[in-house]
Parts: C-alpha cells; sequence; structure tokens
C-alpha cells in the first residue's frame, strides 16, 4: 500500500510530490497527462527565479524534479473512479488498474468553461478552442476573436496577437480582472481591437467559424467576421473524485479545505485550483503552496497513527 497517492500532474501535484518523497513517504503520483493547465501558459513570467519562462519548460522542470526521487512512482493514466477501503483508499485507473493508497491528495485542477451558445459545440475544433495560447499559431495572418475577461483571455489575446492579422478582444465587462500587466501588453498592440461590453450569442460558420453574433452591435453590426474564437471564460474545479467520497464542496463549487489542505474526509487532502484554499486565487505560486501543505498534513496524518 502506498502512503499517499497523488491524483493530478500539474504545479501542485508535483510540489506535493516533493515534499511527500522528502518526508520519505511511498508517493504514487498519477494523472492523464503530464502538465496539466500549466502546459498551456505561453509565457509565465510570476515564479519566482524564473524572470521569463515558456509553461511546457517550467512543468517539464516540475516532472523532472518530482520523479528526481526514488519514494515516487509516476504513472500516465486517467483516474475514473476512488473508493474507501480498510486503511485507506483505491483507486481505479484506465485499463482496469487499481492501487491502495493510505493517504489521497486530489490536485486535479479545473476543467475549461464553455459558453452553451449555438454553433459552440458544432465548431468546436473547427475554430472554436478553449486556449488561446495553445491555438493561435494556427492563425497567422487570420482574425480572431477572444472571449473573456479574465488572465487566460487578456494573456490569450497578447499572444495572439503575435501572428494573427487582428484580434478582437471580446468582453461582457468594460473593465479586466486580468492582470494590469497583461492589459497594458494588450494595449499596445496596434492589431487589437477591444470589443466592450458586448455578450456573443452564436458562433456562425460553413465547414469552419465564418464569424459571431454579438448581442448588441459593434460599428453598426452585430456580426464579427472572424476565423477562429477562442473562449476564455475560465474553468471549474474538477471535483468529480472528491465528491465520490463525500467531501464537502464550498459555496463557489469547489472542494473545501482548511488551512493544512485538509478536506471533509480524514485522510483526503486538496491542493490546487480545485480546492477553496488561497482564496480562490488559481496561480502557480499558490498551487505550488498548497501542494507543500497538502503533503505535510498527510504526513503528519500517517504520523498521528492513522
Ligand atoms: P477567470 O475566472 O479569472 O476569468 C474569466 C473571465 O471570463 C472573466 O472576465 C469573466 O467575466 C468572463 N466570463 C465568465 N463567464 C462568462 C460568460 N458566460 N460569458 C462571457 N464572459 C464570461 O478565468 P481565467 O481562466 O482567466 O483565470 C483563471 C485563474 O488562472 C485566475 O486565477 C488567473 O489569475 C489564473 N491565470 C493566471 C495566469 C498567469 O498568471 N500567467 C494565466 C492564466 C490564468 P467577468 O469578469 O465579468 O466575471
Amino acid at each position: 500500500m502506498e502512503d499517499v497517492i497523488i491524483i493530478g500532474l500539474g504545479c501542485a501535484g508535483y510540489t506535493a510530490a516533493i515534499y511527500s518523497a522528502r518526508y520519505k513517504l511511498k508517493t504514487f503520483l498519477v494523472g492523464a497527462e503530464a502538465g496539466g493547465m500549466g502546459n498551456t501558459a505561453a509565457e509565465v513570467g510570476n515564479w519566482p527565479g524564473e524572470i521569463e519562462i515558456r509553461g511546457p519548460d517550467l512543468m517539464d522542470k516540475f516532472k523532472a524534479h518530482a520523479t528526481s526521487f526514488k519514494e515516487v512512482t509516476l504513472k500516465i493514466a486517467y483516474v475514473k473512479d476512488i473508493q474507501k477501503i480498510d486503511g485507506g483508499f483505491r483507486v481505479f485507473m484506465e485499463g482496469d488498474q487499481t492501487v491502495d493508497g493510505k493517504t489521497v491528495i486530489f490536485a486535479t485542477g479545473s476543467n475549461k468553461r464553455h459558453l452553451g451558445i449555438p454553433g459552440e459545440t458544432e465548431f468546436s475544433g473547427k475554430g472554436v478552442t478553449y486556449c488561446a495560447t495553445c491555438d493561435a499559431f494556427f492563425y497567422r495572418n487570420k482574425t480572431v476573436a477572444v472571449i473573456g475577461g479574465g488572465d487566460s483571455a487578456v494573456e490569450g489575446a497578447a499572444i495572439a496577437a503575435q501572428v494573427a492579422a487582428k484580434v478582437y478582444l471580446v468582453h461582457r465587462k468594460n473593465s479586466f480582472r486580468a492582470e494590469p500587466f497583461w492589459v497594458e501588453k494588450v494595449k499596445e498592440k496596434k492589431n487589437v481591437e477591444f470589443v466592450l461590453e458586448r455578450n456573443v450569442l452564436e458562433v456562425h460558420g460553413d465547414k469552419k467559424v465564418t464569424g459571431i453574433k454579438l448581442d448588441q452591435p459593434w460599428n453598426g453590426s452585430d456580426m464579427l467576421t472572424v476565423d477562429g474564437v477562442f473562449i476564455e471564460i475560465g474553468s471549474n474545479p474538477a471535483i468529480d473524485l472528491p465528491l465520490k467520497l463525500g467531501c464537502e464542496i464550498d459555496e463557489k463549487g469547489f472542494m473545501k479545505v482548511d488551512e493544512a489542505q485538509r478536506s471533509s474526509v480524514p485522510g483526503i487532502f486538496g491542493a490546487g485550483d480545485l480546492t477553496s484554499g488561497s482564496n480562490h486565487f488559481a496561480q502557480f505560486t499558490t498551487a505550488a503552496g498548497e501542494g507543500t501543505v497538502a503533503a505535510n498534513s498527510a504526513f503528519n496524518f500517517l504520523q498521528s497513527g492513522h
């Protein structure tokens, strides 16, 4: 039986594994995809010690660090279920494999939100995508719309503007919740047009996206002609597995944790974007901090004789 099973291969999961290994805990680290949401960051400028680094490069460093310990077993597999068993928990992975652990740290992150408008599903992968920084490079010299007003949208617009001929940044308010760093960067781009106080009602297309319909006209028309639509309206915490164990969820839909990253179920901890921790501020730095505390709490839990 493992001492700790960490589910999720993002910043929180890797950090938890590093601490868990240094506590000499037998650690099983599992997730469907190495790197998680961190892979989608084109440019990370707020990880201390790295003035600027690509997200995938930072994630590779985390992975190399976490797997440098003999205590850590890394497994790339989708986790489909989890159950309470005597003395711990059983994790069910794809291919009917299982692993048992005395404690579990959920570091499963979050899933991108959808707008739920006509045309969105139909043209998904045909011009509609959910990661501007990943997909912008397919739109060289084209016209695209980025929807949203958070860091993902505004950073995405800045990255898209480097290759696209024209970028519309469509946001339902007239102010942004994104870091002013990114807002300023986008304002400097001559090929970005801010379309503010507008909602997108429909995605139009033929075989591929041809445009989006707005709820109010912009420059005399409620249609924007675009080749691509990057929907960056935030994410929902990935709480399916914690829910199966009966973990409490907070009023915003996040896995509820206390100051020690303990869930409401003994032996279960949470770290990173899925939790109620860090004032819901989803950052590399906060995910790393939560991973640290979760591993410490798992260690304390095991030390106390559970
Ligand atoms: P956020 O939740 O921060 O922002 C989502 C944006 O989408 C908001 O502007 C919101 O509008 C808008 N929105 C939500 N729902 C709708 C809707 N139905 N229709 C239209 N607009 C909608 O999500 P992000 O993905 O931007 O960021 C998530 C977290 O990740 C944040 O903590 C962020 O700081 C972090 N992040 C950090 C990065 C970095 O540091 N480099 C990069 C990317 C993300 P409104 O403002 O009106 O609510």
